[in-house]
Order: C-alpha cells, then sequence, then structure tokens
C-alpha cells in the first residue's frame, strides 16, 4: 500500500506536535520511523490508521482518502499493532489471533480462519501457548501474540508502535525476518516505530527521522543514520560502521560530554 502524507499538521489539546509532514511511503516496503521521545513517531502512526484526526492534510491510502474509508475497510487493510502494554485481553492467545479474522468473516470464523490463525501461530512459534490466557503472558509474548493478530488479518499494511521493545534479541530477530517475508511474498508494507537504530538500519528500506513534529531526513539506512544527523537529531556522539552491508551504530557520548575511557 502507498501511503501519501500531505500537509500534516496535528495537535493534541493545546500541543501542536506534528508541523506540515510530507511524506510518500512506496508499496511494499519496510518504513521505520525513528527520532527521540516525543517527536510525534506514534502520532503518525495513528493518524494513518485514523485513530486521530489532523487538524490539516491529507493521508492518501493507495491513491483514497483515507478520511472518506470505512472503519470495516480500512479494517481489512490495515493491521495495527500498538505499544503492547496498552491492551489487555481475558482470553485466550488462540482468540486474541483469531480476531485478525474479523474484518474478513462473518460473526463465524470459517475452517480457512481457523487454517490461517494455525499456521500464523505455528510461524511465530506460539502453538505452545495457544490456550494460555494472553493477560498472563510475559510482556515479550504478549508482544508477539498481537503481532500474529495483526499478521493474520493478512494487511495490505502493518503499523507496528515499537514492536520488538520487550523481545530479547532473539525473538526481535525472528520477528524481524517474518515481517521481511511478508512483505516480499505477500506485497505486503510496514511502517514501523524503532528505538533501536541498529535493528531499523538492518531491516528497513527506507528510515524516517524526526525531531520536533518535524521530518528531518529521509533515505536508505546509510544516507539517514550519519554522525551527523544522529549528532542533530539526538544530541549524540555516534561511531557509524558497517557489518554484513548494513550500517551499524555505535552511540559514544551525549554531545558536549567527553568520551571516557578507562573506567
Ligand atoms: P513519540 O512516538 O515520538 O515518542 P508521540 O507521538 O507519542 O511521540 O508524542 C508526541 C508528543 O505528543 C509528545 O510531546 C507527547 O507528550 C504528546 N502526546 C502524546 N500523546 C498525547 C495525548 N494523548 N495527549 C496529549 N499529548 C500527547
Amino acid at each position: 500500500m502507498r501511503i501519501d502524507i500531505r500537509n500534516l499538521d496535528f495537535s493534541y489539546p493545546g500541543r501542536k506536535v506534528l508541523h506540515d509532514i510530507n511524506v510518500i511511503m512506496d508499496d511494499s516496503e519496510i518504513v521505520c520511523l525513528v527520532g527521540p521521545n516525543g517527536s510525534g513517531k506514534s502520532t503518525i502512526v495513528k493518524c494513518i490508521e485514523s485513530l486521530l484526526v489532523p487538524d490539516k492534510g491529507r493521508i492518501l491510502l493507495d491513491g483514497k482518502e483515507s478520511r472518506n474509508m470505512k472503519r470495516i475497510d480500512m479494517a481489512k487493510k490495515i493491521g495495527y499493532v500498538p505499544q503492547s502494554s496498552n491492551l489487555t485481553f481475558s482470553t485466550t492467545v488462540f482468540d486474541v489471533v483469531l480476531m485478525g479474522r474479523r474484518p474478513h468473516s462473518s460473526w463465524q470464523s470459517s475452517m480457512i480462519d481457523i487454517d490461517i490463525v494455525i499456521d500464523i501461530l505455528v510461524l511465530l512459534e506460539l502453538e505452545d501457548i495457544a490456550l494460555r490466557q494472553f493477560n498472563r503472558l510475559s510482556g515479550g509474548q504478549q508482544q508477539r501474540v498481537l503481532i500474529a493478530r495483526a499478521m493474520a488479518q493478512h494487511p495490505e499494511l502493518l503499523l507496528l508502535d515499537e514492536p520488538t521493545s520487550a523481545l530479547d534479541i532473539a525473538h526481535q530477530l525472528d520477528i524481524m525476518n517474518i515481517i521481511t517475508d511478508f512483505v516480499n511474498e505477500k506485497n505486503m508494507s510496514v511502517v514501523m516505530v524503532v528505538h533501536d537504530l541498529n535493528l531499523a538500519a538492518r531491516y528497513a528500506d527506507t528510515i524516517i527521522m524526526l525531531k520536533n513534529g518535524k521530518i528531518y531526513a529521509k533515505g536508505k539506512p546509510e544516507e539517514v543514520f550519519t554522525k551527523e544527523n544522529l549528532a542533530f537529531v539526538y544530541d549524540v556522539e555516534a561511531a557509524i560502521g558497517s557489518q554484513k552491508n548494513k550500517v551499524t551504530i555505535i552511540p559514544i557520548a551525549r554531545n558536549g560530554c567527553r568520551l571516557q575511557t578507562g573506567t
């Protein structure tokens, strides 16, 4: 799904947080939104999902105005994984993932829905906990279940808000590899808020770097993750390297601080 955001402004009561956002996110890409806390990343994702109504501007999804789309049509096309701490479900993992099929099925689930859920549970190695209560899982397990729910939706666009924040590094790689496979095999697009710059550098086709509610830089990871950009946007001195043709970022010191060695 191609996302075209034009002249987008958004305010919470008494506080403007997005200023004239103009960006095109291409079809079948992984786009990572990065930037300091409070720079507006989650707000952009919520505007794309139409959970928030902008003050001004337009969001076009495959050329159609998002504000004119019916909720059910949005739900068929867009899977959204909020920051997991926000959600509770007093039901089983299986039923939470099955909820992802709702937009496509009637009140009754079909055998196709059940098969899709089973496939996703196996893919994300969640089958052993399929009958456990969602609310009793660890934060990382809950995060994987919520990703499974969104993927069971077979969305054209997957919106993820810090999807790997509670995952160990093995599960971070697993989830990102599975998402990449979906992008390649099912032409899904992904917009993902992520704090881990190295994860973004490894998996993103495009990085959008925000500062104070404005887009500061957009491009390939190696174009955006420069010493200069990291110094300006994060106020951090960083060492930029490379591993397996992917840029790597090592934060060294807050700007203005001298690197402490030997301590
Ligand atoms: P990020 O995802 O980059 O951390 P957010 O989009 O969550 O940033 O927040 C952008 C700004 O909007 C921050 O200053 C935050 O405090 C403020 N904000 C976020 N949610 C709300 C809300 N519900 N009401 C008022 N202000 C909010």
